[in-house]
Parts: structure tokens; C-alpha cells; sequence
């Protein structure tokens, strides 16, 4: 038995890897059309960024890192999500002095978690993500959810949700939080080990806790929309009202919640209705991190981003029956005949890919039928025929698939020939 892939990876191999390719520049050109610029960061970071950011009661700084130490006795940590090496890279390259603010990045990249493996969860997942810091007007958060949903409707999506909150400024956190707690504590050892752990560090992901989601003190839990302030009462209504005005359909839900202590106002996520796309109804999630450049060191930076896992985007194009137009064929296939052909085949081959067409021949030693079947396969638009007789007369001949025509065409215009085809 030889070696096996590691748990919750996977290989992508030629056939669907069109597939990531063409769904990753699609990201890439709805991102240029935003004026989003690529990042690329480490796949690993020291640990403690992670601690800091991501925040060290959060289910995938408890459960869920890949974390080493390394041979100089530093501990590292495989990136679990993209945000917090966007902004430290953000605060290190000191971006935020730069003439053009506010700062828009996008990345593409794997990220890394050990999770329990299931349909659309993998423990390494590539993410799409946006980051947009320096700038708290209502109107980037409204962008953000615009540019990632663009993403899924320009790919064919069509069973989608956008459901959005808002979490408030920190004094309307405050109040609620306190609230929180007070709702909760009296009957706290009727929930989860979780739950209780969570009550003083972070009562808000009670919330979002998918044991205890049916108790009865989860309908009555305050809601954060009873103790917004003015000004996050006037944000999240600018912030509606923007994407009202863009036509861009949303729901509110005031049980959404992002766990990390520095959120606050937007928060959002956006689900997919598709039957067969299984458990998770989860596509991707965002939202506003006003605090976060601060607590990593920076200047005090507003920051709103999403992130999209792509094999959840496959996964939703697949339960909807969603064929992407992929085009995966040759422009010449070279069938070669005979030994001073052979000789001749690999120049004229090299002279085809120089010009910029798709050419490919056979290298199997196969006879005549078996190189026309292997034309078949790669579905080139045309065959081209050099057998020692064409070659003695400085010709091949060229058919064209489609309409079935074949000519015989000069050897030293072969290649003009084909480009005129095409
Ligand atoms: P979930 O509640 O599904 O665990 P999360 O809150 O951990 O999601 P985020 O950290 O907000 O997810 O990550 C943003 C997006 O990244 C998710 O909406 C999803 O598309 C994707 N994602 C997260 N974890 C995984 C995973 N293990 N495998 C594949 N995609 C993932
Ligand atoms: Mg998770």
C-alpha cells in the first residue's frame, strides 16, 4: 500500500482544475474592475499574530491551528484565515502612508485548519478574500458585499442569500454585551462546556453556538438592535439604504454575529439556498474590523473584508447545475507518418507554439489510427498529416474538423496557414 493524502486535503487534478483556474480569474478581474489589488503574504506567520488577531477564545485559535515550532525554536503557525497577514502586512510596509487610501487588497491563496472534514470542509481550503483599510464610509461596506456577490452571480449563482447585521459601535457593544451576560448567567449550567467558557470572554458567540441553538434563552436574547447608539444606528441605516440604491437584496438577521472582540458595525454573510449543497448553507462571511490594525501595532486603521472559500463555491455551482464555459482544446494536433517525418515533426511542432497556437503530437511510437484518435481526444480544430511522401513533396496536409476540408499546404506556410484558420 503506498502513501495516502493527508485528511481533509485534496489533489486537483487536470479535468477540474480548469475549473479553480477559471473561477480564480474571474476573482481577478471583478477585483480589477474594483480597483482591488493582489497581496501575497507567507502561508505562515508567527503564531502570536494569529493570538492576537484572530483572538485567542475563538474556536480556530483553541481547536483549530496548525501550529510547530521550528529549528530555531520560533513558533509558527499555518495561515487559518487571510485577514490578519493582510493587515500586518498592512502595518509592517506602513501602506497606510501611502497617496492612494484607502487601501484595497484582495488575496487567493490556502489557508489551513484541523477540523472534523466534511462536505465543504477541508483542513487545507482556498480562500478569496478582500481587505479595504483606511476609510469608514458606509458606502466601502456596501462595495465589499457588492464585489462578493458579483463573484457568484457573474459565475451563475442564483440561489443566493445576503444576510446582514450589524454589531455596533464598542460602546453599543458594551451595553448589549453586559445585557448579554446578565440574560444568560442565571441559567448558564443549562448550556454547553463551550458556552459557559464563553459567557465571560465572549458572550456574544453564545449566539452563534450550534449545540445550544434550540434553548429556549436563545428566542428571548437581547438583540443588538435594541442598543445601538445614534451614530451605529445611522451607520448600518446608510450602509442599507447604499445597497437598496445599488438593487442588491438583502436580509437582516439580528442573531449574526462574527465572533472577534475588535468587529463592529457590518457583519455579514451570504448562504446559498441551493438544494444538495448540504449542511453548511454558508458561502462566505465578512465584515467591519475598525480595531484591528491598532491591536496588531498600527496606526487606528478602519478596515471592513470578506473571505470565500472556492471549494464552497464549487460546491454551490455544482448543486446548481452550473456548467462554466471552459474551453479545453488543441489548434493542432501533428500526426506524423514515416522516419524522415519523424525527424521533421519536432521543428515544425516548436515553429507551431512559437506563433502561440496549442500543438501538441504523439510521442507513444503509435500508428496512424491511434494518432488520429488521440487528435480526437484533445479536440483539435485542426489535424495536420506529415507522412515521408508529403514531406518529400514539401507539403502537409491540413484538414480543418469542423467542416471537414483538407488542403495541402506548403510546409514553410504552415504555420501562417493555421493562424488564418483559427
Ligand atoms: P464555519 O462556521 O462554516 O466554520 P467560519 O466562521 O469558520 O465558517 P470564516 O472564518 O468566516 O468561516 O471563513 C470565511 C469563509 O471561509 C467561510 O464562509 C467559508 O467559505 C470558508 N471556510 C472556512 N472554513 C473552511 C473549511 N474548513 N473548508 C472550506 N472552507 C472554509
Ligand atoms: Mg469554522
Amino acid at each position: 500500500m503506498g502513501y495516502q493524502i493527508p485528511r481533509g486535503t485534496q489533489d486537483i487534478l487536470p479535468g477540474t482544475v480548469e475549473k479553480w483556474q477559471y473561477v480564480e480569474k474571474k476573482a481577478r478581474e471583478i477585483c480589477s474592475r474594483y480597483n482591488y489589488k493582489e497581496i501575497r503574504t507567507p502561508i505562515f506567520e508567527h503564531t502570536e499574530l494569529f493570538l492576537r488577531s484572530v483572538g485567542d477564545t475563538t474556536d480556530i485559535v483553541q481547536k483549530e491551528m496548525y501550529t510547530f515550532t521550528d529549528r530555531g525554536e520560533r513558533s509558527l503557525t499555518l495561515r487559518p484565515e487571510g485577514t490578519a497577514s493582510t493587515v500586518r502586512s498592512y502595518v509592517e510596509n506602513k501602506l497606510f502612508g501611502l497617496p492612494q487610501q484607502p487601501t484595497k487588497l484582495y488575496y487567493i491563496g490556502p489557508m489551513f485548519r484541523y477540523e472534523r472534514p466534511q462536505a465543504g470542509r477541508y483542513r487545507q481550503f482556498v480562500q478569496f478574500g478582500i481587505e479595504a483599510m483606511g476609510s469608514d464610509d458606509p458606502s466601502i461596506d456596501a462595495e465589499v458585499m457588492a464585489l462578493a456577490m458579483d463573484v457568484y452571480k457573474e459565475l451563475g449563482l442564483k440561489r443566493l442569500r445576503l444576510v446582514l447585521n450589524t454589531l455596533g459601535d464598542k460602546e453599543s457593544r458594551k451595553a448589549h454585551r453586559d445585557a448579554l451576560v446578565a440574560h444568560f448567567e442565571p441559567r448558564i449550567d443549562e448550556f454547553c462546556h463551550d458556552c459557559q467558557n464563553r459567557l465571560q470572554t465572549n458572550p456574544l458567540r453564545i449566539l452563534d453556538c450550534k449545540k445550544d441553538r434550540d434553548h429556549d434563552l436563545m428566542k428571548t436574547a437581547p438583540s443588538i438592535h435594541d442598543y445601538l447608539n445614534d451614530e451605529s444606528r445611522n451607520y448600518f441605516e446608510t450602509v442599507k439604504s447604499t445597497l437598496t440604491a445599488m438593487g442588491i437584496d438583502y436580509v437582516i438577521d439580528p442573531t449574526l454575529v462574527r465572533g472577534l472582540d475588535y468587529y463592529n458595525h457590518t457583519a455579514f454573510e451570504i448562504m446559498s439556498d441551493a438544494e444538495g449543497f448540504g449542511a453548511i448553507t454558508t458561502l462566505s462571511g465578512g465584515g467591519r474590523y475598525n480595531g484591528l490594525a491598532e491591536e496588531i501595532g498600527g496606526p487606528a486603521t478602519p478596515g471592513i473584508g470578506f473571505a470565500m472559500s472556492l471549494e464552497r463555491l464549487l460546491l454551490a455551482l455544482d448543486a446548481e447545475g452550473v456548467k462554466l464555459p471552459i474551453e479545453d482544446s488543441l489548434d493542432c494536433y501533428l500526426v506524423v507518418m514515416g522516419e524522415s517525418a519523424k525527424e521533421k515533426a519536432p521543428s515544425i511542432l516548436y515553429q507551431l507554439r512559437k506563433a502561440g497556437l496549442k500543438a501538441d503530437k504523439d510521442y507513444m511510437d503509435k500508428k496512424m489510427k491511434a494518432q488520429f484518435k488521440a487528435a480526437d481526444r484533445t479536440n483539435a480544430k485542426i489535424v495536420a498529416v506529415l507522412g515521408d511522401d508529403e514531406l518529400a513533396n514539401g507539403v502537409i496536409s491540413v484538414k480543418e474538423m469542423e467542416s471537414g476540408n483538407q488542403t495541402e499546404v506548403k510546409l514553410e506556410e504552415v504555420t501562417q496557414y493555421i493562424l488564418n484558420q483559427i
